[in-house]
């Protein structure tokens, strides 16, 4: 078998016609996911570059202009990358293009091997594509799947209706492999359009269709969630980006002073529309400011009474999912309380530790400071408390 692969010619089929309703649906993105940008490139450019070193042919299958430019500069040793061909309605006409495409080709250039991939799987291990094509020496068609780890529940209505025995079960991944000639004429014939992937396509025809190992990291883009993930897989740059807030609030009698998510006793508090938390919030500001994500008004407008009297300690929550989400991490935040009294110092220790705990990051990453004015100004004249925080962020 080793010795008659290196004689068989292989063609790979990039798929990039999709529009991607559900990642779209979700993140208002006008961008088809394939051509979103992941670490510096196109996520469809990614798929390209994992794929050639595996092919003798690249042929992609979607909008020629999109394509040229995601693709412009792709010129791999020994890989021919064929014009794009426009896609078809559904996947499986898009296959159907592809495969039409590469059998115009000179009876010499015609590929034997054929791999079809999606064009929002821009991170494909080596391995598995080398799996599938070596594992298409003794069989028509090959797969990569992943063993179904989860528990998996069939529900109606949103109650359980049977519990399915996972044990044979696989999440089936591209590239897919299949002998050329066999496919093309599949998808010539009359069931191909009712097939929902090429696999099942052999399968219905009797062809025995083998799996292979895939791998967890081999993510399709379908969720923004998921861009997270690739962003992380692909190796992204985190880059230092600082942010600064700060906040000023009334004292204000007979309410408890909230500092820095610590109850501070002292003989006023501060007024607010939530709990008034001053370090908090400059604290907050800070953050959406290294992530240029706005201020603490808009991811919690006070028009809105949900936020009266809210524990500011939600916000701070809310910030540093924030960073996680970006793929990001805190380096350090450094929070001055500017007031004349209450004295901060016997309680800085028990801040730290409480914003720590908010932020879920360690101690030693926290400073909580105080100063006085000289009593000059509104601070001087113990109207309000003032603060300042500065942050750092890591962020790709
Ligand atoms: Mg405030």
């Amino acid at each position: 078998m080793a010795a008659f692969l290196p004689t068989m010619r292989v063609a790979a089929i990039l798929l990039a016609a999709g529009q991607g309703r559900r990642f779209s649906a979700q993140s208002a993105s006008p961008v088809a996911k394939q051509y979103l940008t992941l670490g510096g490139r196109p996520v469809i450019r990614h798929a390209a570059d994992a794929l050639v070193p595996h092919v003798q042919i690249l042929q992609p299958v979607g909008d020629r202009a999109a394509l040229d430019d995601a693709l412009s500069g792709l010129a791999p040793d020994g890989c021919a990358v064929l014009a794009a061909v426009p896609g078809g309605e559904t996947r499986q006409a898009s296959v159907s293009a592809g495969l039409e495409a590469l059998d115009r080709l000179p009876a010499d250039q015609r590929p034997d091997l054929v791999l079809i991939h999606d064009g929002a799987r821009p991170y494909v291990p080596a391995d598995v594509t080398r799996a599938v094509i070596d594992a298409l020496g003794t069989h028509a068609g090959v797969i990569p799947g992943v063993p179904v780890a989860d528990t998996i529940k069939r529900a109606h209505d949103g109650i359980i209706t049977d519990t399915v025995p996972r044990t044979d079960l696989y999440r089936a991944q591209t590239p897919q492999g299949f002998r050329f000639d066999l496919l093309r004429d599949l998808h010539r014939g009359a069931a191909a359009s009712d097939a929902t992937d090429d696999a099942a396509l052999l399968e219905t025809a009797g062809h025995h269709v083998a799996i292979v190992a895939g791998s967890e990291d081999n993510i399709k883009l379908t969720y923004k969630e998921d861009l997270v993930r690739l962003e992380r897989l692909i190796g992204p740059t985190l880059l230092p980006r600082m942010g600064l807030g700060y906040d000023v609030h009334a004292f204000a009698e007979n309410r408890p002073l909230i500092l820095c998510g610590i109850t501070v006793p002292h003989t006023r508090g501060l007024a607010g529309h939530s709990d008034a938390d001053v370090g908090i919030h400059a604290l907050c500001d800070a953050i959406y400011g290294a992530l240029a994500e706005g201020d603490i008004g808009r991811h919690f407008p006070p028009s809105q009474n949900e936020w009266k009297d809210a524990d500011s300690a939600r916000f701070l929550v809310h910030a540093g999912e924030r960073i996680r989400a970006r793929g990001g991490m805190l380096i350090n935040a450094d929070l001055t309380l500017i007031c004349e009294r209450p004295k901060i110092g016997p309680h800085a220790q028990a801040m730290r530790e409480r914003l720590a705990e908010l932020l879920q990051v360690g101690v030693d990453r926290i400073s909580v400071k105080a100063t006085t004015s000289e009593r000059l100004g509104f601070t001087g004249r113990e109207e309000g408390i003032a603060c300042t925080a500065a942050v750092s962020v890591l962020v790709p």
